[in-house]
């Protein structure tokens, strides 16, 4: 049967009997989505159609706690998702290009077949303008789709997004899984990560200054940082939304230490300093009325925290234990405990308590 669970309008299925361990249910659901005129990772503008976040999917159940289906909050983000495979075909009665995650194959319709397995998530976005732009690491291809305009800033986007996604290979000890990463200009403020995806807003590539201290350089390498912290190990976005974000801001301090060693101080000044950030990490997202408190609470102080963490603990011991915490919560959605478990040989109370409100 299916019933109402949430005041947003949100439904759930629930089965008259529960299934039994190793039963296989087929569940079929015919469903319009009606796509918001919103500038967003979901909605449409005159230039683009994005896709996240628009199917139906199974929660993950928390043995305690239930259902994790967190409310919807318009700071942050706040779905929680399991890994899983994605088949998906689009077909389009525009004549569009269509930026999607995974493998794709193009049918004798002209419709696209994408597959993506092992995934957190499948978003995708359309647009008449797309130019297709791409560059080859191997075997693996990192693709721009960006509106006619900058080509110095789309070229210079997509050798970062390289750089930060070989990088992070190496210093986190874990490959990246797919053989696309795809980069989608957005007409949106802003960026948004999704596995094997991700958005960029146009206003980063138009004030593209041709150095490296821009948010364009910043955000290329934390939204590709979120496929090790949040496409890769999980967290609950809206009540721990630091474990994936603070990891993210942190991955940009490590880019830039690794490429542009002399913009580090840059980084700390124009990225954390500048803003004063006060306030604690572990805050969820609904205890913030505007965006710019919440990154200050979650993304600064989060990372100012991991700053005096790998000093703390010293830089080989610090970098090992990210290294662990990857590797035991690859496709798993990570908690608080599982981030600290990993620092438990030392006394960090200290720190939690200036940093942390539980
Ligand atoms: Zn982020």
């Amino acid at each position: 049967m299916i019933k109402p669970v949430k005041p947003d309008g949100s439904w759930l299925i629930e089965l008259d009997n529960p299934l039994e361990v190793g039963e296989i249910i087929k569940i079929y659901i015919d469903y319009i989505v009606n796509l918001p005129a919103q500038e967003a990772a979901f909605g449409y503008t005159a230039l683009q159609v994005n896709f996240q976040n628009w199917y139906p999917f199974i929660p993950p159940l928390d043995i305690q706690k239930g259902w994790i289906v967190n409310d919807y909050s318009p700071i942050g983000e706040y779905i929680v998702s399991e890994k899983a495979d994605f088949y998906v075909d689009i077909r389009s009665n525009q004549n569009v290009i269509i930026a999607g995650a995974g493998k794709e194959v193009v049918n004798p319709d002209n419709s696209i077949s994408f597959t993506h397995l092992n995934s957190r998530d499948f978003t995708f976005s359309a647009s008449p303008e797309y130019q297709k732009i791409s560059t080859n690491l191997g075997d693996l291809s990192i693709t721009a789709y960006v509106f006619s305009g900058n080509a110095t800033a789309t070229k210079e986007l997509i050798r970062n997004t390289s750089a930060a996604l070989i990088y992070f290979e190496s210093i986190y000890d874990m490959r990246y899984p797919h053989k696309t990463l795809n980069i989608v200009e957005a007409d949106f403020p802003d960026g948004m990560e999704a596995d094997g995806i991700y958005f960029l807003s146009t206003d980063y590539l138009n004030n593209y200054d041709g150095t490296h201290r821009n948010y364009m350089t910043i955000l290329s390498a934390h939204e590709t940082a979120h496929q090790w912290f949040y496409a890769m190990v999980g967290s609950d976005q809206a009540t721990t939304p630091w474990l994936d974000e603070a990891m993210c801001t942190l991955s940009e301090v490590l880019f830039f230490e690794e490429f542009y060693p002399s913009d580090v101080d840059w980084w700390w000044n124009y990225r954390v300093d500048y803003y004063s950030p006060s306030g604690k990490v572990d805050i969820s997202v609904y205890q913030f009325d505007n965006l710019r408190a919440y990154i200050n609470s979650v993304y600064l102080q989060g990372v100012r925290f991991l700053r005096e963490l790998r000093t703390r603990v010293g830089e080989e011991f610090f970098i090992g234990a990210i290294r662990n915490y990857i590797l035991e919560n690859k496709n798993q959605i990570a908690t608080e405990d599982d981030f600290f478990y990993q620092f438990r040989l030392f006394d960090i109370n200290s720190l939690k308590e200036r940093y942390f409100s539980r």
